[in-house]
């Protein structure tokens, strides 16, 4: 292992470090920390010559960065099968400018679920089968579980399908999902991937896949039978975290093309958040020299962000809100853990003790002094239901731009904070329109109470006069590939049986 390779170890201690590689395999630290390199921020992205490159190369630089002991020939791989004609835009993340002002959307959902965790979800995948060769006790075939409430699910499927040395399986509640979330996980292609209906909720089939994690029965067989390890996909892993951090630098570059801003110049990003994910990915880039002014958290009424931001006190224990930002519908931000060890200076017996009380008590509060260095970057602001729904209709009436709900978060958030005009404003739009078909065409006051979310597409493509994405409304017509329904206690059964499914 080379001494000058950024090594990795949990946000809650150093006592074990590990390269890049090994932290995206794992997942998770041991502990239940989250993986961080103290190196991050040492070496500097040069934005010199941003303006000048594809969204490929911005990709290869940054990755390279943060990924140091991944080889140049590797990542080069890894970015040309990610971001390649899966993609319904060759710019991979456009930027639409709102009318004439200086406010741009931030289009993260061309990928092939019309979704923004597309843009990390297809890196994964090809940064996982590259961290197999390493060692011997690496040497292994990885296999993904997830449990998913409906788009996570579809996206990791969409990223792993016939990834060499990997497989999958998803998990999701029958009856629980939409028809066209369902169809989209139901008619996924490739030998190496399986879905699969369990009786019960969300938190059922949730807890039945932690089970298998840690069931070493299972484990020590698949291991010794199948030469496979366990894996998830979950947004706190490295591997997903760090493909988020390049489209920060290519909405610069775009805004330099443009000739909005000269190179130097502050840029703000209103980011619609729920795990703290992609808005920690702007953080890194600000650490990585992108000169970033403010970074926005939009939530939508779980405004457990909000309420932290403001008071400097996290608190779960609140009512949980089903809303029509669905995505957004988180009560614990698993990535803040993140932000919160970089702002307390490296901390790691702090961040175990605000983790313990989060754990214990469902709350914490963090130092005065931090607070205050937080709030120097971090915006915040919230949207309610009707505010959401209002966001769309106003966004379209002003600027005949259609946006989906939980961009609208954001859409609503900067409308209303105070901002300095001469700032340009990104707002990060999370999802096409056509995903959640119904609140929009509501939104926009469409007669669609009779309709299916087919015709709800229908009805606003013909309104707007824009394009349904194909992959969407021609699920109509498809048969689904699985149709497995089983109960919670068969899945550790099912996992064993269909263990063999790796791609070659
Ligand atoms: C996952 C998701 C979000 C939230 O992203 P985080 O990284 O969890 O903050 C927002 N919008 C959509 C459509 C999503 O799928």
């Amino acid at each position: 292992m080379a001494t000058d390779t950024a090594l990795f170890h949990s946000t809650r201690s150093t006592t074990r470090m590990c390269t890049a590689k090994q932290a995206i395999r794992k997942g998770i630290a041991e502990d239940g920390g989250l993986f961080v390199t103290d190196c991050l921020g040492e070496e500097r992205y040069d934005i010199t010559h941003l303006a000048e490159k594809s969204y490929q190369e911005i990709a290869q630089d940054v990755l390279q960065l943060l990924l140091p002991d991944f080889s140049t020939e590797e990542l080069a791989q890894c970015v040309e099968r990610a971001y390649a004609e899966q993609w319904s835009d060759e710019r991979i993340t456009p930027l639409h400018q709102l009318g004439s002002t200086k406010d741009f959307v931030l289009e993260l959902f061309h990928g092939p679920t019309c979704a923004f965790k597309d843009v990390a979800l297809q890196m994964l995948p090809q940064l996982m089968s590259h961290t197999r060769e390493e060692s011997s006790a690496d040497g292994r075939n990885v296999m993904i579980l997830t449990a998913t409430s409906g788009d996570t699910g579809k996206a990791a499927l969409a990223g792993f399908a016939d990834v060499p040395g990997t497989s999958m399986i998803t998990f999701y509640p029958e009856g629980k999902v939409s028809r066209v979330q369902e169809l989209q996980m139901t008619t996924q292609v490739g030998e190496n991937v399986r879905v699969c209906a369990v009786r019960g909720n969300f938190d059922d089939a949730q807890t039945g896949v932690k089970q298998i994690f840690t069931n070493s029965e299972l484990t020590d067989s698949l291991m010794n039978d199948e030469n496979t390890v366990l894996s998830s996909a979950n947004s706190i892993n490295v591997g997903r975290l760090v493909p988020q951090v390049v489209y920060y630098f290519a909405a610069y570059a775009d805004l330099l093309k443009r000739q909005v801003i000269t190179l130097g110049d502050e840029v703000e990003f209103c980011v619609p958040t729920g795990n703290f994910g992609d808005i920690l990915a702007g953080y890194y880039a600000k650490m990585l020299g992108l000169p970033v002014k403010h970074l926005v958290v939009a939530s939508n009424s779980n405004n457990v962000l909000f309420d932290f931001l403001v008071s400097g006190t996290y608190n779960r224990q609140r009512p949980f809100h089903h809303t029509v930002a669905p995505s957004m519908d988180i009560l614990v931000s698993s990535n803040l853990e993140r932000m919160l060890y970089y702002m307390c200076n490296k901390d790691t017996r702090l961040i175990q003790m605000l983790m313990n009380d989060l754990q214990q008590w469902g709350a914490f509060e963090i130092p005065e002094d931090v607070l205050a260095k937080i709030r120097t970057l971090f915006g915040c602001g919230w949207a309610n239901e009707d505010q959401i729904r209002q966001a769309i209709a106003d966004c379209w009436k002003q600027y005949q731009y259609v946006i989906d709900p939980h961009t609208a978060c954001g859409y609503f958030v900067m409308q209303h904070i105070p901002h300095d005009e001469s700032v340009p404003r990104v707002l990060l739009s999370t999802a096409s329109p056509y995903k959640f078909p119904r609140v929009v065409a509501e939104a926009l006051s469409l007669e669609v109470e009779d309709l299916d979310d087919f015709h709800c597409m229908d009805a606003v493509s013909k309104v707007t006069n824009t394009k349904i994405p194909a992959m969407l409304r021609n699920l109509e017509n498809k048969t689904p590939r699985f149709t497995d329904v089983i109960g919670i206690e068969e899945m550790p059964e099912y996992v064993r049986e269909h263990a063999h499914n790796i791609a070659l």
